[in-house]
């Protein structure tokens, strides 16, 4: 039987550029492909006239071609999640609609894949990102936070193939970054480098806000450092603090100070004050374990992921 491979496109706002990426990249390059395709396009509630191109390119009147339309603007992480959803590809390759992802690369992504490679990933040849000392604190903080195989180069140009995009599928978190998402399901991962041109027309939707909350989401979703790191300090402030009180009440109150160090009551007041401080600084990292706990159960992840390729013998 022939294989299937579906492209899944998130567009938001894309007036300027879409016709042309449509059809003057992305149709010549399908019709290359040794394999049957299906393009689903995902409208992530764009407010100007994208929808309305879109529905004249020759890529939307292909009989395969299907349209998810949002009531509003999702975002990219929930218009790939839709576009997975709805493809029925044995492989899904995610690509941009501003025609920075290379539509060439789909013959590298596709043949890794015959080969046996379960995730392509696309990663960028260029060391400069867009927001670059943002995303250079951002990739610290990850690997900072136990995230070892984070790749600040790796996109979420990728090809995926069905058993990767059906465990995708089961996953019900709410807040997702897709390639986070796609990385944690493991399986056999390849990579390509990819040389990430301009941005074809139109402007960058994400703004530097925008990122540095997906930035957030990611760290606090991906680890619980950030909650334990005050319960450290707070350890720290209390042993120190304890032992130095300890000292004070022998040398000063007990012994009647044989070293002659006459400190005042403040003294042993402030210690005490500190020792008090780490103790609440403890408890609230306690606390935070727990939050952590029901974090864990409502992201309601898959215990484990089988790879069936493999497996053998399951029922
Ligand atoms: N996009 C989307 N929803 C949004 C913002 C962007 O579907 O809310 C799409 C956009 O049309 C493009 C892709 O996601 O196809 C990447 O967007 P953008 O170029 O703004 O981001 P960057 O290239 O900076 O990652
Ligand atoms: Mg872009």
């Amino acid at each position: 039987m022939k294989k299937k491979a579906s492209i899944v496109i998130p567009i938001f706002n894309e007036e300027k550029g879409i016709v042309n990426f449509l059809d003057n990249q992305l149709f010549p390059a399908l019709e290359k492909l040794s394999l049957e395709t299906e393009v689903i396009l995902v409208d992530d509630g764009s407010s100007d006239r994208t929808l309305e191109r879109v529905r004249k390119t020759k890529i939307f009147l292909k009989s395969s071609t299907k349209l998810v339309a949002f009531s509003r603007n999702f975002g990219k992480e929930l218009a790939l999640s839709a576009g997975m959803h709805e493809a029925t590809g044995d492989a899904v390759v995610l690509i941009d609609a501003d025609g920075q992802h290379p539509v060439s690369a789909i013959f590298q992504m596709i043949e890794k894949w015959r080969e046996g490679a379960q995730v392509v990933t696309a990663v960028s040849s260029d060391k400069q990102t867009r927001h670059r000392l943002g995303s250079k604190l951002f990739s610290i903080l990850m690997k900072g936070l136990g995230n070892k195989n984070y790749n600040p180069r790796a996109m979420d140009f990728r090809l995926v193939d069905r058993v990767v995009v059906d465990e995708f599928n089961k996953l019900t978190e709410r807040t997702r970054l897709t390639r986070g998402l796609i990385d944690w399901l493991g399986f056999k991962q390849e990579y390509i480098e990819v040389k990430i041109s301009r941005r074809g027309a139109g402007k960058a939707s994400y703004s530097r806000k925008k990122l540095a909350a997906l930035a957030v989401d990611a760290l606090a979703s991906s680890s619980r450092t950030p909650l334990l790191i005050f319960g450290y300090i707070g350890a720290f402030i209390t042993l120190c603090s304890g032992a130095l009180g300890l000292f004070i009440l022998v040398q000063q109150y007990i012994l009647g100070d044989p070293l002659g160090l006459e400190w005042a009551g403040a003294v042993a007041m402030s210690v005490f004050v500190a020792f008090l401080v780490g103790l609440v600084l403890i408890s609230q990292a306690i606390t935070a374990l727990y939050v952590s706990q029901i974090q864990i159960e409502a992201k309601n992840r898959p215990l484990y992921v089988i790879d069936p390729k493999k497996s053998k013998g399951l029922r």
